[in-house]
């Protein structure tokens, strides 16, 4: 479980990239038009099953991706992701 913003910004050494499940599926499918959920399904649905989801998530999170989906999360999430995050260290500090 994630509990902070610093817990996910590590950058992971990007031999997860290996195992990923959408290596040979088309790259379009992870950059929809619009990063509505609906356009976003697909992507999601492959992102469901991979093995490297959360370092994938987290390699985005340090490298500041925005757009596409990474980790199972579109570009949006991520920012509430983030927010929410933030949001929680500040109130506890
Ligand atoms: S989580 Fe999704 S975008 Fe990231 S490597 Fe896996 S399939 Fe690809």
């Amino acid at each position: 479980m994630v509990m902070a913003l610093s817990d996910l910004m590590w950058e992971p050494d990007e031999g997860w990239r290996d195992d990923a499940a959408c290596v040979g599926t088309d790259a379009d499918l992870f950059f929809p038009v619009g990063e509505d959920e609906e356009a976003a399904a697909a992507a999601k649905a492959v992102c469901e099953a991979c093995p490297v989801r959360e370092a994938c998530l987290r390699y985005a999170l340090a490298t500041n991706q925005t757009e596409g989906v990474w980790g199972g999360m579109t570009g949006p999430e991520r920012r509430r992701l983030r927010r929410r995050l933030r949001e929680r260290e500040r109130r506890a500090s």
